[in-house]
C-alpha cells in the first residue's frame, strides 16, 4: 500500500517531501508525487503517514 497525491490540488509547497522518511516524494513537472514503491506509509517510523499530517492542502489520499 502506499499514498498518492492528487496532482490537481497540490500547491507544491514542497512540505510532504522535507518530512517523508523514505525518501518517496519528489517533483513531477510543477507538481509533488509519490513513488508508490518507496512509499511504506511510514511504517516503521511514525503512527500516522507524515505527508498527510503535514500537506495544508490536504490533497494526500491512500493510492
Ligand atoms: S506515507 Fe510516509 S512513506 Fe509514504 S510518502 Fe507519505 S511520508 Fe513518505
Ligand atoms: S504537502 Fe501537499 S500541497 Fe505541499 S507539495 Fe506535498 S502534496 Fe503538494
Amino acid at each position: 500500500m502506499a499514498y498518492k497525491i492528487i496532482a490537481s490540488q497540490c500547491t507544491a509547497c514542497g512540505s510532504c517531501e522535507f518530512d517523508c522518511p523514505n525518501q518517496a516524494v519528489g517533483m513531477k513537472g510543477d507538481v509533488f508525487a509519490i513513488n508508490a514503491g518507496k512509499c511504506g506509509e511510514c511504517e516503521g517510523f511514525f503512527d500516522v503517514p507524515q505527508c498527510v499530517e503535514v500537506c495544508p492542502a490536504e490533497c494526500i489520499v491512500r493510492a
